[in-house]
């Protein structure tokens, strides 16, 4: 008989506490349903969350100043007091005015409240108190009376104070809420909640790094004793961040690892081979060193689980095309997801170019698709009859169902959170899984971010590129750069004309698009074949005008970013980008990625001039450097971190406190430290503080 194992007292006692914790923040003394929902507001639900509600900054108050002194001070001040005095004024109908004297031996001081007449009944003659508050001198220029307008106020007698006489904390905030309920809230968390918090970071490591423990760090991060506890209380708190992201990362990647029951491929036969012949160039040595990598984990029985970067026009496709086959060829079907419609039509359009040839079957699945083709594709799919299916986020609707899905390949990954990745993985029993980007990430970071996939990097380009030579022009200049294109045209080149991004509005973008295409074609280029193309063309008209775009029946393509990613047609060698400062960084180089793909020089003019700081940072950047990993860091060092991952649609963690570029070193000395603790006592991935943790803080992004 198999008996569970009996678990120690302490693992109740964890498990019991996380249960309290978990609870919602109604339970706190002086919350209550209605302040919950507005906690909610804040990703505040439950009491760990709100013990973890982390100060955005901090008003140091411990300092108590003489009133004397207040005549020449400017700012917020902290003073103490024996109240004397306590006044109701009605200056005019409708406003009343509370005034609180309190003397301190060295002067008097009023508080002043408008419109809160409560406040009146706070107080008593003889009361000591302490107010912290802005200084206002007007009234001490005229009659000599200094007052703090709208000062907080405490009992000086207090056992511990929580609004004045120390470093105070200053939470971000939502409608219906003011810092000092906040404040309490959050006191009130501390004084009943703390110890039932455990430490998530084992005591041999605390130790190591001489981190506080977690009651401490949770203390003092709210209402730090002091300046050095307060830092050293985000010191551990940061720690922790990544500790516990690094745990989530290479647990799942053990996971993955301790998986056997993938499907292992045989080594290289006819599909593959034949379909290596077939192309009309060898791969770069990038692209066989990364085959190679891919053809390995292929033939492993356990699932392949890797992220292929490579800048734009380095050759993904082929990458993509070769696992696909392998795993097709060993009877797998296989699944391709792109993030926009039209790439997925063109990866459908060149696949099937490449597969027909192979006898292999490729179908598309798109959300605008009409219901009677979904519905025959989808039943052959289940069939087994369909080898290998395109599409966008399509794919990952339930209703679609695989015979033997085996190999998966994500386009764009930076478009796809792990939580959709997931999702499709899930189609299949076990598939391999290749992702693929074109966002250079650092290499470390990579690993630390996308730890739990392993990493193939193609880096260099087919050969014969020549770098796209970048300008940046003014609207006054458009003349000049249209007879340019001309002569470009004249010899048998094509262009792009990217029309502005105009946020919030893709009615408005679609409109300018049509405008900018009527002005080219009727007024400019008007010996010239311009077509346009939108997100809302329509299907069957989008495909027919890429066809004709690729086989030279079309000179210039009008176009809204609906072309950013993987359109792929070589001989055009031109990238005219209007209002080029509204764009991303990420976004110009990737737009810039769809020219020098020929052998022809290819250039990329931006039209426009830079309005913000910002703005003139990646037009110098995009005309310096082709460089896709240069551009990466200059797109981090300007958006920051937060939005250049879009850490929430990748499905990473938030951070309470950490910041991943302020703080990278921490983050690589974690990840050191966690991977050895993993090597050392493997046990500890089973620890069911560990994943009852990870799943309170990371939401189901791991576990
Ligand atoms: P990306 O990495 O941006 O997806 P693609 O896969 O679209 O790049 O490839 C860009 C272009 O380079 C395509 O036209 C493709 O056919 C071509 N290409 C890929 N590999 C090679 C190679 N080894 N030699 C020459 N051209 C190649
Ligand atoms: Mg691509």
């Amino acid at each position: 008989m198999n008996q569970p194992v009996p678990k120690t007292k302490e693992q109740l006692d964890i498990k019991k506490n996380l249960e309290v914790l978990a609870g919602s923040v109604q339970y706190v003394k002086g919350i209550g349903p209605k302040r919950a929902q507005i906690l909610k507001r804040l990703g505040v639900e439950n009491i760990m969350d709100l013990l973890y509600y982390i100060p955005r900054e901090y008003s140091d108050r411990s300092e108590i100043i003489p009133i004397a002194e207040l005549k020449n001070l400017e700012g917020e001040v902290t003073i103490k007091g024996e109240v004397v005095a306590i006044q109701e004024l009605r200056p005019k109908r409708g406003m009343k005015i509370i005034k609180v004297a309190i003397h301190d031996g060295t002067g008097l001081a009023f508080g002043v409240w408008f419109n809160q007449p409560y406040i009146k009944n706070q107080f008593k003659n003889g009361d000591k108190v302490i107010f912290s508050g802005k200084v206002n001198l007007k009234n001490y220029y005229r009659y000599r009376k200094i007052e703090l307008n709208n000062p907080v106020y405490e009992n000086l007698k207090s056992e511990e104070h929580v609004h004045t006489k120390r470093i105070v904390p200053i939470y971000p905030l939502t409608e219906g809420l003011t810092q000092k309920k906040i404040r309490e809230m959050i006191k009130k968390a501390i004084d009943g909640y703390l110890h039932y918090m455990p430490d998530l970071i084992p005591d041999f490591f605390r130790e190591k790094f001489g981190l506080m423990p977690i009651d401490l760090a949770l203390k003092s991060i709210h209402f730090p004793e002091n300046r050095s506890l307060l830092e050293e209380a985000k010191r551990r708190l940061i720690f922790e961040d990544f500790f516990l992201l690094q745990m989530g990362i290479l647990v799942k990647r053990k996971i993955i690892q301790s998986d056997k029951r993938g499907y292992a491929c045989k080594e290289d036969q006819k599909l593959v081979k034949d379909f290596l012949n077939s192309l009309p160039f060898t791969l770069t040595n990038a692209q066989k060193r990364v085959w190679e990598e891919i053809s390995k984990d292929l033939q492993r029985d356990k699932p392949m689980y890797r992220l292929l970067q490579g800048d734009v026009g380095s050759g993904k496709t082929v990458i993509a095309a070769l696992t696909l086959i392998k795993g097709i060829e060993n009877g797998l079907q296989g699944a391709l997801m792109a993030p926009t419609e039209i790439l997925a039509e063109q990866h459908y359009l060149s696949l099937k170019e490449w597969f027909d040839v192979l006898k292999i079957r490729i179908e598309l699945l798109t959300g605008s698709m009409k219901k009677k083709s979904k519905e025959r594709i989808l039943k052959e799919l289940k069939d087994g009859k369909i080898d290998l299916l395109i599409g966008t986020h399509a794919l990952i609707q339930e209703e679609v169902q695989f015979h033997k899905l085996g190999v998966v390949v994500i386009d764009e990954q930076h478009r796809f959170g792990v939580h959709q990745r997931d999702l499709l993985r899930k189609k299949g029993l076990h598939p391999h899984v290749l992702v693929m980007t074109a966002t250079p990430i650092p290499r470390s970071l990579a690993l630390t971010i996308y730890g739990d996939l392993d990493l193939s990097v193609i880096d260099e380009l087919p050969p014969g590129r020549k770098p796209v030579i970048t300008l940046q022009r003014g609207p006054e200049a458009r003349d000049k750069i249209y007879s340019f294109v001309k002569e470009q045209l004249n010899q048998g080149r094509q262009a792009y004309v990217v029309c502005p991004l105009i946020e919030d509005s893709d009615v408005i973008e679609v409109e300018s698009a049509i405008r900018m295409a009527e002005y080219l074609s009727n007024e400019v280029f008007y010996d010239y074949r311009v077509a346009l193309l939108t997100g809302q063309t329509p299907r069957d008209e989008r495909d027919k005008i890429m066809r004709d775009f690729r086989d030279g029946k079309v000179d210039i393509l009008v176009a809204t970013t609906v072309i950013e990613v993987g359109v792929d047609v070589p001989n055009a060698s031109i990238m005219i980008i209007e209002d080029a400062q509204r764009f991303g960084l990420a976004q110009l180089h990737q737009l810039r990625g769809r020219v020098g793909r020929g052998h022809a020089q290819s250039y990329c003019i931006l039209i426009g001039e830079a309005t913000t700081p910002e703005g003139e940072r990646r037009l110098k950047a995009m005309v310096e450097t082709n460089d896709g990993f240069k551009i990466a860091e200059e797109d981090l060092a300007i958006r920051g971190p937060g939005e250049f991952f879009g850490t929430r649609q990748h499905g990473l963690p938030e951070f309470k406190i950490a910041n991943l570029i302020r703080d990278w070193q921490v983050l690589e000395q974690v990840r050191r430290e966690v991977k050895d603790l993993l090597d050392k006592s493997p046990d500890f991935i089973n620890s069911d503080l560990l994943k009852v943790v990870l799943k309170m803080r990371f939401k189901g992004s791991f576990v």
